[in-house]
């Protein structure tokens, strides 16, 4: 039966009917042994997601813009959880290191296992109402709740290569995903990572290059599909 807590977490998302959710358990990961769940949340990108309008600085425009919905979500549930007592985590975004490439607490992988999404063939999380224009962010908590169903499998079409075919450095290898899967046989990530550091000069920040994303017809419809690879193309050629 679904705890308390669960549904308070239910009540503040009831406010944000845009914002997908789920919880996880995480008896997979190595913080089992402090925390027993996931609650994961993916909020839906902002202006940039208007396919005739890409750009990378609207791409990244809207990040930010989802960033600041998600804090906020955040400080409601942190409230929440001290009010509780509850005994709880924020794993942070940002990866530990330029080398590994890897954050502490994979937020993608806990969004599979609470049944948000699967890994595309882009490495990002795919939903079905947004495709993979979220942004994901977790909180660990040790409770345990109403698990969501896990994906374990991919569900992109066999034959959609468009994240493929758009990346400008090929960093992508034409792989479906299953759990547990090494991300390393689906992206080449230091490749990726290389091509988005190379614009810190220039930007001041890592290029957001949303391509992969942008192009990916999940969560869209077929005419907003035509526009964003019209968009894309475009700024390809600026590159
Ligand atoms: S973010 Fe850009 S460079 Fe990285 S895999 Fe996607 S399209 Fe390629
Ligand atoms: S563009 Fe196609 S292959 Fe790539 S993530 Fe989207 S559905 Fe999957």
């Amino acid at each position: 039966m679904m705890n308390m807590l669960q549904k308070e977490i239910q009540g503040i998302f009831s406010g944000h009917p845009d914002i997908l959710y789920g919880f996880a358990d995480i008896s997979y990961s190595p913080y089992a042994e402090a925390y027993a769940s996931a609650l994961v949340f993916a909020v839906p990108y902002g202006e940039q997601l208007d396919p005739s309008t890409y750009t990378e600085e609207r791409f990244d425009a809207g990040i930010q813009s989802a960033r600041a919905v998600l804090e906020t979500i955040v400080t409601d549930i942190e409230e929440l959880l001290q009010k509780r007592q509850a005994k709880y985590w924020i794993p942070p975004v940002a990866q530990e290191n330029e080398t590994e490439l890897l954050a502490r607490f994979s937020f993608k992988t806990a969004a599979a296992h609470a049944g948000i999404g699967w890994f595309g063939k882009n490495d990002v999380i795919i939903t079905k109402q947004y495709g993979p224009r979220v942004r994901l962010s977790a909180i660990l908590i040790d409770e345990v709740f109403e698990y969501g169903r896990a994906f374990t499998k991919s569900e992109c079409p066999d034959t959609c290569t468009k994240c493929i075919d758009i990346c400008p450095c090929k960093a992508l290898k034409n792989q479906l995903w299953t759990l547990y899967m090494d991300r390393s046989e689906l992206i080449d990530y230091h490749k990726c990572n290389r091509m988005r550091s190379a614009f810190i000069k220039k930007l001041g920040r890592k290029n957001a290059c949303g391509l992969c994303l942008a192009v990916c017809p999940v969560g869209r419809t077929d005419a907003d599909e035509l526009r964003t690879v019209k968009s894309c193309q475009v700024f390809l050629k600026k590159l």
